[in-house]
């Protein structure tokens, strides 16, 4: 995911706040795909990260040591942190339904503007973005906002903390279900971006694409790993750990 680059009429021109570029249709709605005329999400000032520890059944994907648990481990750890850098970083197991918690930071010495300076995000299974971008005062397209479901929501509202400062995540994600080649029930994301409610059980209309509409492939995987991106972007991630939601009555 290139961020922010669109190619119009052989011309790239970036996507930016208060433009409307030439991207598709959203469905219901007047905007189109990384509409910059789409309004701002309104601005929640937090108390910041809330930084919930790992519960007994939760598998820790990062708690300051290692990288372990993640594959091609290119990362950085230093100081109890882990630090984005030269390639993608996903998860060694897969996962279906789960809740996860997460902390990010856009180091304070970045120069941000739009989509580029403090870039990554969650691709839940894979394949569903969740954007981390600095949002305090940095402005961009709002589906491609910090807590944005990349390309189709923006979150409702903006609370991020400033460059320097940790943000917390915690999601839940329902897999889509699919009977044969049909899918019968979408992706969906609830999430809480320090603590303040960013999506309510939202929809996502397919895997996340870029300056396309999404939709929902003929097949598509049970379970995914999470990979976070490398946006070229030395974003900051501690306290990482995500459990597998079940049904009620299991034993
Ligand atoms: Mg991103």
């Amino acid at each position: 995911m290139i961020g922010g680059l669109l190619v119009v009429g052989g011309i790239a021109t970036a996507a930016k706040f208060g433009e409307k570029p030439d991207n598709p249709q959203l469905p219901g709605v007047p905007w189109v795909v990384h509409d910059g005329t789409r309004p701002q999400p309104k601005k929640v000032e937090t108390q910041g990260v809330v930084s919930v520890l790992p519960p007994a059944d939760a598998k820790v994907l990062f708690d300051g040591t290692n990288l372990d648990a993640w594959t091609s481990p290119d990362w950085e750890v230093r100081d109890g942190i882990m630090i984005a850098a030269n390639k993608n970083l996903q998860t060694k197991d897969t996962f279906r339904d789960f809740q996860m918690h997460i902390e990010w930071r856009i180091p304070a010495d970045r120069e941000v503007d739009g989509q580029k300076g403090g870039n990554s995000g969650i691709f839940l299974m894979d394949l569903y973005e969740v954007q981390i971008l600095a949002c305090y005062e940095n402005k961009s397209y709002p589906d491609g906002q910090a807590g944005g479901m990349y390309g189709q929501y923006p979150p409702l509202v903006n609370a991020s903390r400033p460059k320097g400062e940790w943000n917390s995540y915690d999601l839940v994600f329902k897999a889509p279900r699919y009977e044969g080649e049909k899918m019968v029930e979408p992706a969906k994301l609830t999430l809480f971006h320090n603590g303040v409610l960013l999506h309510n059980a939202k929809e996502y209309q397919g895997p996340t694409q870029h300056k396309k509409l999404a939709s929902y492939p003929a097949t598509h995987p049970e379970r995914g790993p999470i990979r976070l991106q490398w946006h070229r972007d030395p974003v900051e991630y501690r306290n990482v750990w995500i459990r597998e939601v079940g049904d009620y009555d299991e034993e």
